[in-house]
């Protein structure tokens, strides 16, 4: 962040000031201590203490106060590969619920510890490495109702997903919703592992969907391309162990890591208010570690982790990135999309959260006020 001083950048860091200032000026770079840092020279400093610095905006504006901008700072060594989330998307009916409920139950026969599926907006499944036969890795599918939540998250600017699967039915081929989705994935520079399903219908024509796809630019590897497509059937549960390892491969090539250490944030795939527990949000944490007892701030609301339940129903107390849990303890219900952060000073939080609601009500009033203005114009 423009702004951030050598002596605040130092006190995140834990180091001494005038070792950052050393570190500095072996770049070439003369600061003093209340020497605000470009965004550039604070990441190759921090870089030299073993730390890896992200700018984020924290906070809307509270009363007066301009936007405030926070940098967190992460021990290199407390970055860790994390697991895969993947989307599984098309048109209506090729088989996006039979593939999702297939998968799960596959894995769950597959011999994991036992427990109740719960839905929770996403479900993780343990795959054998394709490196390592021997060693298992985790899988997290969004299944919220609807498939909504890719898109929400990207209409809030998260990112939703890292790996889309596009389902195509082998006996329909490609629809306007497979395209939509195509669409999704690739504006959201998302890789897309295409799923063609239902192999097992007589009906089914696989080069002829092979050929759709090719029109649309997603060229399978058999045909000189860079697309891997996948034949599958959800109903008799037809190579998805395939399916699993290319969705691995896929994923490799992104690198995917996630810091472990700091307070935790992610995104709600789906809330709701239950009738015994009070809100109730389901939530993807992407960064950070979650704990039972941390305040936090989801939406327009302010809460504080009472309980953590994983998709099998079981209690946790803790959720590390890229892990769907299920929170409780919220005062309100938040929307699938909003973003959840873990916040320090739950007082400072509390303050957010009432900030927050009022300006929800304010722009509510203002849209009322404006349809009344309109009626009246209407009436005139
Ligand atoms: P969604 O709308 O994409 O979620 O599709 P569904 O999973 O609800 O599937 C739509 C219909 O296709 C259901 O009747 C499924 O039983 C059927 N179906 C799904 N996968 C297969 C498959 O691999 N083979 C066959 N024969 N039918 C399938
Ligand atoms: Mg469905």
């Amino acid at each position: 962040v423009e702004g951030t001083t050598v002596k605040e950048l130092a006190e995140k860091i834990e180091v001494k000031p005038k070792d950052i200032m050393a570190a500095l000026l072996a770049k070439g770079i003369l600061a003093t201590i209340n020497q605000p840092l470009s965004e550039e020279a604070m990441r190759e400093v921090a870089r030299e203490f073993g730390y890896e610095v992200t700018v984020r905006s924290l906070e809307e504006i509270i009363n007066d106060q301009q936007d405030t901008l926070a940098i967190e700072t992460d021990a290199l060594d407390d970055i860790e590969p994390r697991a895969p989330v993947v989307a599984v998307m098309g048109h209506v009916d090729h088989g996006k619920t039979s593939l999702l409920d297939a998968i799960r139950n596959t894995r769950v026969a597959a011999g994991e510890a036992g427990g109740i599926t719960q839905h929770i907006g996403a479900y993780s499944v343990e795959v054998p490495d394709p490196d390592n036969r021997e060693k298992l890795r985790r899988i997290v599918f969004l299944d919220t109702p609807g498939h909504e939540a890719f898109t929400m998250m990207r209409a809030r600017g998260a990112k939703g997903a890292d790996v889309a699967v596009i389902v195509v039915a082998a006996d329909d081929g490609v629809m306007p919703q497979t395209i939509e989705a195509i669409d999704h994935a690739r504006a959201a520079k998302v890789p897309i592992v295409v799923a063609i399903n239902k192999i097992d219908k007589p009906q089914a024509n696989v080069e002829r969907v092979k050929k759709e796809l090719s029109d649309i630019g997603l060229i399978c590897e058999e045909w000189g391309g860079d697309t891997v497509m996948v034949e599958i059937s959800a109903k008799h549960r037809r190579n998805l162990d395939t399916l699993l390892e290319m969705i691995l491969l896929t994923s490799d090539l992104l690198d995917l890591k996630a810091p472990t250490k700091r307070l935790a944030s992610g995104v709600v795939l789906e809330a709701r208010l239950d009738k015994g527990r009070g809100p109730v949000a389901s939530v993807l944490v992407q960064q950070g570690t979650l704990k039972v007892g941390d305040p936090f701030i989801v939406g327009l609301h302010f809460g504080r982790v009472r309980a953590l339940i994983d998709d099998r129903g079981r209690p946790l107390t803790e959720a590390g990135p890229s892990v769907p849990v299920e929170v409780l303890g919220l005062e309100g219900v938040p929307k699938a999309g909003d973003l959840f952060q873990v916040v320090d000073d739950a007082a400072r939080a509390q303050e957010l959260a009432n900030y927050r609601q009022s300006k929800a009500r304010m722009a509510q009033l203002m849209s009322s006020a404006a349809r009344g203005l309109e009626d009246m114009y209407q009436q005139m």
